[in-house]
């Protein structure tokens, strides 16, 4: 199947999870995670309209960049962990850092986008599962956190993202990670009061994002189900 007939494929069931649920399918941005292929995958699904897109490395975009960077209207997303020293770079190449996940990270972005006179959207990354693997902030921190947050002013904290820890059975993967996304929304419903910018909820991918939307995603993340798996590399 082409790129642009799995774009139209998941597009749609996106639309069936959301009347499902009685959700506007607008309310859903579909975010194409085009880590670890090449750049012409993330081309293609441009040329198919796409303009939403993920990649979870600072240095493959900026490689990549050379070749995509300058597309009118992409909107690229960091998803994987930043580094303090990529902090700088991420703010320059990225429209939006979605898995901040420390106030020392968010200061040197914030130092960083403020020298480039932007204002950059974050996602805090929320860690709920006890996977060693996971990153992210834990639950608890944030009610302490956010308020020095907010105070970080070329920031804008638009949301919380989480990824469900891997499926012990990925055909009931949704099923699985239900809970997860329960938590992450009742989180942010805890929180949009202290910072009225947070209403965001990215979560869900290609195993689980039905059951995302049905508890209120605002962004999926969507990688092998448009572009195929990723040959020698789990993540
Ligand atoms: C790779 C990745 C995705 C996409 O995963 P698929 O299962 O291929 O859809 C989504 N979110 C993050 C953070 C990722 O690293």
């Amino acid at each position: 199947m082409s790129i642009a007939a799995n774009l139209d494929r998941v597009r749609s069931e996106i639309t069936e999870a959301c009347a499902r649920a009685g959700r506007n399918p607008s309310e859903v941005a579909l975010m194409a995670v085009s880590k670890v292929h090449p750049v012409e995958a993330l081309l293609e699904a441009y040329k198919a309209g796409h303009r939403l897109f993920g990649e979870n490395r600072v240095q493959e975009w900026q490689a990549k960049a050379k070749t995509a960077g300058s597309l009118s209207e992409l909107d690229m997303h960091l998803i994987g962990p930043l580094q303090s020293n990529k902090t700088t770079k991420a703010a320059e190449l990225f429209a939006s850092v979605d898995t901040v996940d420390s106030l020392k990270i968010a200061m040197r972005l914030n130092e960083a986008a403020y020298a480039l006179g932007k204002k950059l959207p974050i996602f805090l990354e929320v860690k709920l599962s006890s996977e060693e693997t996971k990153h992210g902030l834990a639950a608890e921190e944030l009610p302490s956190l956010l308020p020095q947050l907010i105070l970080l002013n070329s920031l804008i904290p638009i949301g919380l993202m989480t990824v469900a820890p891997w499926p012990s059975d990925v055909a009931n993967a949704g099923k699985e990670a239900r809970p997860y996304f329960q938590k992450l929304r009742q989180l942010r419903d805890d929180l949009v009061p202290g910072c009225p910018t947070l209403t965001g909820l990215s979560m869900g991918m290609s195993n689980d994002f039905a059951a995302a939307i049905e508890e209120g995603s605002t962004c999926v993340r969507i990688g092998t189900a448009i572009f195929g798996s990723r040959v020698g590399n789990a993540t």
